[in-house]
């Protein structure tokens, strides 16, 4: 009895280590609250190049950029529709580039924050910002595939969007196998695999109090289920004991610790 009691506590912990090992961190807007990256008194640089370094310094999976495309074509890396009185979607490359971010850095452009990932090895969670011109939205998607495919990053690239054209727009265009996630919470399991789709990136509400059944059936398709944004540690192990793929959160290292137990 004493010998089967063992095994079964020992198959336990296994089944609970492989379900923790499951969950990979996304560092929402890079790692920004990383000690060395500069931050004043009223704000901090969220999608910096820095903040995707000291992502990619932690070892963690992915590191999560914004993007959204100028009047003249040149995509640039921010998450605000107006940052610093900057429009980008209405303003043209030679504006934006005056953008100083809070630690110093110029706004990057994307063709730039590409050579830095090229240099790391953490995955980048691209997400296309919904343009108000759904053509230059087009447009975005278009050149930021032209642009990852140019940096030979194609299978470092991952893609989110709370556009659904966006998402199908880049299921469309973007090479078989690239992993796209779509963002906004009000698709069903079946219309998320019927799309093509890797899988969700949807707000902890989503899964906790409107559809908390839509998570086994996210599995239960093959479809991957990203979290956001997950910055308190009870959360984030509610998440880890679910098997949801990713979480996605301000606070990596705090996550990272959670994932590891
Ligand atoms: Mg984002």
């Amino acid at each position: 009895m004493k010998l089967k009691s063992l095994v079964l506590t020992l198959t336990l912990l296994m089944a609970a280590g492989a379900s923790y090992a499951d969950t990979q961190v996304v560092a929402h807007r890079g790692y920004w609250k990383a000690p060395g990256v500069k931050q004043n008194a009223v704000g901090s640089a969220q999608n910096s190049l820095a903040s995707y370094k000291k992502a990619d310094a932690l070892n963690i999976y992915g590191s999560e950029i914004d993007v959204w495309i100028s009047t003249d074509g040149v995509v640039f890396v921010n998450h605000d529709r107006v940052f610093k009185g900057c429009e980008i979607q209405k303003s043209t490359s030679k504006e934006c580039k005056k953008v100083v971010l809070d630690n110093g850095e110029k706004m990057p452009t994307l063709k730039n924050y590409l050579k830095t990932v090229k240099k790391g090895k953490c995955q980048l969670v691209c997400e296309i910002k919904t343009h108000k011109d759904p053509e230059r939205q087009k447009a975005c998607v278009s050149e930021v595939l032209r642009l990852v495919k140019k940096a030979g990053l194609e299978k470092r690239t991952d893609y989110i969007a709370f556009s659904w054209d966006a998402c199908l727009q880049l299921k469309k265009e973007a090479p078989a196998g690239t992993e796209i996630y779509y963002l906004n919470g009000d698709k069903n399991p079946q219309e998320i695999k019927q799309a093509g789709l890797t899988g969700v990136d949807y707000e902890a509400k989503v899964m906790i109090n409107k559809h908390p059944e839509w998570l086994q059936q996210f599995k239960d398709l093959g479809l991957k289920i990203n979290i956001w944004t997950i910055d308190d540690a009870q959360t984030m192990r509610h998440y880890v004991d679910k098997g949801v793929d990713f979480i996605t959160t301000n606070e990596p290292e705090l996550c990272k610790t959670i994932v590891k137990k």
